[in-house]
């Protein structure tokens, strides 16, 4: 058995920026973390999304980087040389991949945090007097602490398309099937779909098929949720009430204006075509997959059918979070969030950052400035 002081369960984003920032600001020792993540690279996940939906530039702003301090990136690149006018977009300034990444694995490289990171998944956590225990496909991990930082969960599929011809954008080989001279449906209407539509019409046929018309938006949640304009109002409402406030607060389904006007030009000039429909069913023969509408058009065949249609959430049925709740009979909401404490603490030395800690920390909760929030309130019990 393995013993560790702080398990960080999930080597994302946020894992990731809680691992160095400890580590490098808050005088934690490195020895005493364990970051627990079936990919063996720190953040992943998130750069194989990236990479897969063809994406250029972050659409939070320079500030939202993996250091603590909001002017670290820009103050990174500009020593290092990077070209304003290339990494940094405006407005907000929102940083490039090339750049975002650059500057997390210098922080990575700096810290020598990803020797910590060791290989598995997190498949039950319980407590063994005044430890955790979490059980991995092969080991267990005796801990005084955990920090649960698991992401966005599962990609989510719509009903008709639990089918093995049909794929979601964030399936884990997703590239590894990717072929040219395809006629390819892509299911979705926001940036994930829309991006993705981007890189494959390039050398394919791409038809999107998004339940709405383009809609524009800076960001992915209203801003006033960031600071305390209206995260104040949203911590004094009832649970139920914070429920419903998380989903108007959100957009899904949006996308940012520079993406609008790329996309519009590629279907103005017919590289990418584009319907408003909702799919119903879909049959799959020799010629490829049909898919049916809600108004019983038929599409196709299609070669390939992507969905772009989101995540299951971290605190979805069969997560990590629920199956603890039931064990431990720790408390939830109707809807899966986890109930945790102002500080992000669910139970002693048990802490939630990201997504499912969105009822504490507001809708950004699993963006970058989610874990820059989660670790300010942290950072002082975790050390
Ligand atoms: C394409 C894309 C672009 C985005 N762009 C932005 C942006 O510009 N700005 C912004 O603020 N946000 C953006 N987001 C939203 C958000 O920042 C990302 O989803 C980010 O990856 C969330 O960080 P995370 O650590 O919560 O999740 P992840 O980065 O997905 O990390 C979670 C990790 O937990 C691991 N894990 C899960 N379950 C277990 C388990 N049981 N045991 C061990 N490990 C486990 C996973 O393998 C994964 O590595 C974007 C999201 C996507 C999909």
């Amino acid at each position: 058995m393995v013993a560790t002081r702080l398990l960080i369960v999930g080597g994302g984003i946020h894992g990731t920026f809680f691992a160095r920032a400890l580590t490098q600001e808050a005088g934690f020792a490195a020895d005493d973390l364990i970051v627990l993540d079936p990919w063996n690279k720190p953040a992943q996940a998130w750069r194989r999304r990236c990479h897969t939906v063809g994406m250029t530039h972050l659409r939070s702003t320079s500030s939202h980087n993996m250091g603590t301090d909001f002017r670290s990136l820009r103050r990174w690149a500009a020593e290092r040389g990077y070209d304003p006018e290339v990494h940094f977009r405006e407005p907000y300034a929102r940083p490039s991949l090339e750049v975002f990444h650059a500057h997390l694995d210098h922080l990575i490289d700096t810290t020598g945090i990803d020797a910590r990171y060791r290989t598995g998944t997190a498949q039950r956590l319980r407590r063994n007097g005044r430890s955790w225990m979490v059980d991995t496909e092969t080991e267990t991990i005796a801990a005084e602490s955990v920090l649960l930082a698991t992401g966005p969960g599962k990609p989510k599929l719509p009903a008709w398309a639990h089918r093995p011809q049909i794929r979601h954008v964030y399936d884990a080989d997703i590239e590894d099937a990717e072929a040219d001279d395809r006629n390819i449906a892509v299911i979705g209407g926001g940036i994930s779909a829309w991006q993705y539509a981007c890189r494959r019409s390039v050398r394919n046929t791409v038809t999107v098929l998004s339940p709405h018309e383009i809609r524009r938006s800076m960001f992915d949640s209203d801003p006033g949720y960031m600071g305390p304009k209206k995260l104040r109002g949203f911590l004094q409402k009832t649970v139920p009430d914070r429920e419903t406030e998380l989903i108007d607060a959100r957009r899904p389904g949006s996308i940012p204006p520079d993406l609008e006007t790329k996309v519009r030009a590629r279907i103005a000039d017919k590289s990418l075509r584009f319907l408003v429909c909702n799919i119903r069913s879909m049959v799959s023969d020799t010629s490829g997959i049909t898919l049916t509408t809600t108004a019983s058009a038929t599409l196709g065949p299609f070669d390939e059918v992507i969905c772009a249609t989101g995540f299951c959430g971290q605190h979805a049925a069969d997560s990590l979070i629920a199956s603890t709740a039931v064990d431990a009979g720790f408390p939830c909401s109707d809807s899966g969030y986890p109930l945790l404490q102002p500080d992000l603490s669910w139970s002693e030395g048990l802490y939630v950052s990201g997504g499912a800690a969105a009822l504490t920390l507001g809708p950004t909760a699993g963006n970058i400035i989610g874990a820059h929030k989660a670790f300010a309130m942290l950072r002082d019990t975790l050390t």
